[in-house]
């Protein structure tokens, strides 16, 4: 069942309090209307959602992802990512 836009609205204002206006994957600031919801499990392979399945993610990096398990492949040129920074979120 899809989030209403109040919830969806409340579990941005925590995690932007928690980790802070950027995007989790490639570490850019964003004003927080730019920022999206990321599923770290999507949806569609029964992600919930929790605040732990979710994260702020800038648009080009939300939709670089889909529905895969995987980070955006646009990250994998981003020398800065390391996965043990996926690993701490997760
Ligand atoms: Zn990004």
């Amino acid at each position: 069942m899809p989030m209403s836009q109040r919830q969806k609205k409340a579990r941005k204002t925590s995690l932007l309090r928690d980790y802070g206006a950027q995007c989790w994957w490639c570490q850019r600031a964003l004003p927080a209307k730019k920022l999206t919801l990321d599923h770290l499990l999507p949806q569609s392979k029964g992600g919930s959602h929790s605040l732990e399945h979710l994260w702020l993610a800038c648009v080009p990096c939300n939709s670089g992802r889909g529905n895969s398990l995987n980070p955006p492949k646009r990250i994998f040129s981003l020398n800065s990512i390391s996965t043990s920074l996926v690993r701490k979120h997760a």
